[in-house]
């Protein structure tokens, strides 16, 4: 039988910084969808990449000295290295923007887009921001600086350039909306991005003088100009699938495969309305879904270099191991609103729910079924996964699906406690068995369910099970502090 399709992306991080723990974040969130499809049958394209062109790169480049491939290519590496340092899933497609088929995939994109009547040339003029790589109107201005970059002057553009026709595509984008009720997860960012269309669309450019910033790929039969970073980078959602040359993919991922998009709430607008009125102009099919994450701050405020209180997911896969992580993102951080994180608080929960928790009561069944020799050859260990968590899984709230697994383990602490199979044992062999039995159960129903949450614990979990032996080391050694 053929597999049903499943496309899911995350967007694609700029190389001007190290990953940082909100990327860690949507790319895991990306990956448990990702886990999620694939129990259920479906043959799975999970992308993820960098974006790698624009002004921003091209400054940092000549900050370093160095010319901007030579610039970016060891952040690509870094970030490719976070599949291995996340636990993601293997088999991740990883596009970067400098490559070859994207930058071909990027200009033929132009050309669709200009055929079809989207694309014209004018003299512009605005207040640009290198910061976000986006332009400012000065109504979006905070005492005329960026609100996000107040360290930087805005630049002034004063050229001929291209621009799309993002206006012809205000009615289109209602009627989609209006057809696609979930079209953007959760409701309350749907109702965002209404808004914004309903208020009226500018024509944006999409395209930069080459004389003044040369570093973006060349706008097709013009060598004056290089396409505008946003509009160069969306394409890689399609150019990562082989279009336009390998339609066979993407019409297997994209048009049948129901993509799904994830981003922050810094990217509503990219994904939700220029990315689907760029698809509209090129003749191509939409996006299914887009979901949106909220921010990670640290101590109430934004994570900042001066304020000191930066979390790397780095340091804390060092220190607790990326299954820690995993845990700690998925459960503790709301699934689509700002949450806020710190060390003190990961470390409690670590200690609490990980060590205490989950990790203490997997020590706890399986050395009392192992000491006392306890029949559970007879279980089957591949019951219909998440059968009981569809409905959060379909809405993207992850958060939810881990507190009912966390509530599982309480309720199987507290069977031990009521039910005592360590002292029953003594008088009653059979009701002891029988206890130990059903938390077996229980148990393997546990680690089906955490499987796309945290797949190596779930595996050590299965392999207890089914090798009826204890974990090699602890699942979660505490930590003290
Ligand atoms: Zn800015």
């Amino acid at each position: 039988m053929k597999k049903p399709k499943q496309y899911i992306t995350t967007t694609l991080p700029y190389v001007n910084a190290d990953p940082h723990v909100g990327f860690a974040m949507e790319i895991i969130r990306a990956d448990v969808y990702a886990r999620y499809a694939q129990l259920r049958g479906y043959d799975v394209f999970f992308n993820t990449g960098t974006d790698e062109h624009g002004n921003k790169i091209w400054e940092k480049a000549q900050e370093a000295g160095l010319d901007p491939q030579t610039y970016v290519d060891p952040f690509a590496d870094k970030f490719k290295g976070l599949i291995d340092l996340l636990h993601l899933s293997s088999g991740m497609h990883f596009v970067r923007t400098t490559d070859a088929h994207h930058i071909a995939a990027a200009q033929e994109f132009w050309k669709r887009c200009d055929e079809n009547g989207y694309i014209y040339k004018k003299a512009y003029q605005t207040k640009y921001c290198v910061g976000c790589e986006l332009e400012k109107t000065d109504s979006e201005l905070d005492h005329g600086r960026c609100p996000v970059h107040p360290d930087r002057e805005l630049e002034l553009i004063d050229e001929e350039n291209y621009f799309f026709k993002f206006s012809s595509c205000e009615q289109f984008l209602k009627e989609f909306y209006a057809q696609h009720p979930t079209f953007v997860v959760p409701d309350f960012r749907f109702n965002e991005i209404k808004n914004f269309v309903d208020g009226g669309l500018n024509d944006f450019s999409i395209s930069r003088l080459k004389s003044k910033m040369p570093w973006g790929i060349p706008v097709p039969g013009d060598d004056e100009h290089v396409m505008y970073v946003w509009f160069d980078a969306l394409v890689n959602y399609i150019s990562t699938l082989g279009w336009p040359n390998d339609l066979d993919t993407f019409e297997t991922y994209w048009t049948e495969g129901e993509p799904i998009q994830y981003a922050g709430k810094d990217n509503l607008r990219q994904q939700a309305a220029m990315w689907q009125a760029m698809l509209y102009a090129a003749g191509l099919p939409n996006t299914k879904q887009v979901v949106i994450n909220g921010f990670i701050n640290s101590g109430g405020q934004k994570m900042s270099k001066s304020l000191g209180n930066v979390i790397s997911p780095y340091d804390i896969v060092n220190e607790y191991g990326a299954e820690a992580l995993r845990y700690y993102l998925l459960r503790h951080m709301n699934s689509f609103e700002d949450s806020d994180m710190t060390m003190e608080k990961f470390h409690e929960a670590y200690n609490a729910n990980l060590a205490n928790g989950l990790g203490n009561l997997v020590q706890r069944i399986m050395k009392m079924i192992t000491s006392y020799g306890v029949d559970i050859s007879d279980i089957n260990f591949d019951e219909d996964p998440l059968s009981f968590h569809h409905e959060h899984m379909e809405a993207f709230d992850f958060n939810t699906v881990m507190n009912e697994m966390w509530r599982l383990v309480g309720d199987m602490d507290q069977f031990i406690a009521e039910h005592q199979p360590f002292k029953k044992i003594k008088e009653d062999e059979a009701a002891a068995h029988k206890d130990l039995h059903y938390l077996a159960r229980e148990l393997s129903r546990l680690a089906i369910s955490l499987y796309p949450f945290m797949p190596e614990t779930a595996q050590t979990i299965q392999t207890c099970l089914t090798e009826v032996k204890l974990p090699d080391e602890p699942l979660f050694a505490r930590i003290e502090k």
